[in-house]
């Protein structure tokens, strides 16, 4: 035992000679802790909400703390016992979320760090092994791969439908069938469902529908409107608005809410205060930007149509649009994304040309921000009811640039396609 005392004691580094031992002053230690965390005797009072930081929250007595565990558990409004719940800046966003997206419709909405992560809790919420969901073929590819992959594992089985056939899919439900999961317009090919008829039938059959409302926004899409029971949003995208912050959000009826509120906890998902208040202030102006979006996109798919390279161009407000009607009938708008088909003999070489020659638009996934985009979209590995037979497939998000410099982008970016070609 001594020795081994002593073993320790040779291994310490020796004191520099002439230096004494740090040792702070005790009325530093305690200052230091304790000063500047009195928010002051005047209210004070901004344009907006302040960015709370938190991870402990206090409470100045035992019992208070009991309360707010159980209303933290119940999920009640506002209740954080510890910030993992929330705190006033993420509560905030939340209320926001949940009022502008259901409208009249009473709603709660939870926070997520993701979109993504948005969509896999709302599956794993209300999903359990046995039952079988619908997904449409359309919908966002990383979605797709959760079903097929983790919910795959936990023994949640999934079809995949044509997302043209409307109400339909009821031919599709099975006796375990719990929910139907669709994204409308459909991510890089941009069919438009007949979300209120499945609704409708759905709910007739007691199935639960949940949409994801990336591309609309509540802007230009009420989901709740037409039935849905739950609603996901990419904030990411348009409510952000500046392609600087992640963020995702699941809106559910409040009926729903127990469950849904289940699942964020026992994950212990949550966001930070200042990644809220980002998505707070891009939000002030997301129905402008939404406006400009639209205009900007739709003059340069008209232009597009117009062009002998073009086979086809996938927007929901184009007349040649096959679900022109519905889009009609349910949106009050259309964002700034669309795709557009090349002619089937245009090369992989000849698309590379075209997405690399560029001056305005950049070349990168996600869209939504103020910047304009462009991908080539390569989505064989990703449709299984609806193979695509077309050409090669081009999406593009009109941001917030003039039109005219996007047109001649992509102008010379067909003379550049030429060029391979020869
Ligand atoms: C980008 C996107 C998501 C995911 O959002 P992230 O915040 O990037 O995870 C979900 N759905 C659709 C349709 C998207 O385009």
């Amino acid at each position: 035992m001594n020795s081994n005392k002593n073993r320790h004691d040779n291994d310490m580094p020796t004191p520099t000679a002439g230096v004494p031992p740090y040792a702070s002053h005790p009325a530093f230690v305690a200052d230091v802790v304790s000063a500047a965390r009195d928010p002051g005797p005047k209210p004070f009072e901004a344009v907006n909400l302040p960015v709370w930081r938190a991870s402990s929250v206090l409470f100045s007595n035992v019992a208070d703390m009991r309360a707010e565990v159980a209303a933290t558990a119940g999920g009640e409004r506002r209740a954080a016992n510890y910030a993992t719940a929330g705190t006033p800046t993420t509560f905030a966003l939340a209320e926001a979320v949940a009022q502008l997206e259901a409208g009249a419709h009473p709603a709660r909405a939870a926070l997520m760090p993701s979109g993504l992560s948005a969509i896999a809790t709302t599956l794993q919420a209300f999903l359990s092994p046995g039952d079988h969901l619908l997904m449409s073929d359309s919908v966002y590819g990383p979605a797709r791969l959760f079903a097929q992959g983790m919910l795959a594992r936990f023994g949640i089985e999934t079809t995949f439908y044509d997302p043209c056939m409307g109400a339909a899919i009821e031919s599709l439900l099975r006796p375990t069938t719990r929910m139907v999961y669709l994204e409308s317009p459909g991510s890089y090919t941009f069919e438009i469902q007949d979300t209120p008829a499945i609704c409708a039938m759905a709910r007739r059959r007691g199935v639960l529908t949940a949409i994801d409302n990336a591309w609309a926004s509540p802007v230009l899409a009420r989901p709740f409107d037409w039935g849905v029971d739950m609603s996901v949003l990419p904030l990411t995208k348009y409510w952000s608005g500046h392609a600087d912050v992640l963020m995702g959000a699941t809106v559910v009826r409040e009926a729903l809410w127990p469950q849904l509120h289940q699942a964020v906890r026992q994950q212990g998902l949550c966001v930070g205060g200042d990644d809220a208040w980002l998505i707070l202030r891009g939000m002030r102006t997301l129905e402008v930007r939404m406006r400009a979006h639209e205009r900007h996109g739709l003059e340069v798919a008209r232009w597009l149509q117009g062009r002998p390279e073009v086979a086809r161009v996938l927007h929901p407000a184009l007349e040649s649009h096959p679900q022109h009607h519905l889009w009609k009938r349910d949106f009050l708008g259309a964002s700034g994304l669309f795709a557009f088909e090349l002619n089937a003999d245009v090369t992989p070489q000849q698309v590379e040309a075209l997405c690399d020659r560029r001056a305005h638009l950049r070349l990168g996934f996600s869209w939504g921000g103020f910047e304009s985009l462009i991908m080539p979209a390569n989505i064989s590995a990703l449709r299984t009811a609806t193979p695509w037979r077309g050409g090669p497939l081009i999406r593009l998000h009109a941001g917030l640039d003039a039109p005219a410099l996007l047109m001649a982008d992509l102008e010379a970016g067909f003379d550049a396609m030429r060029t391979v070609r020869g």
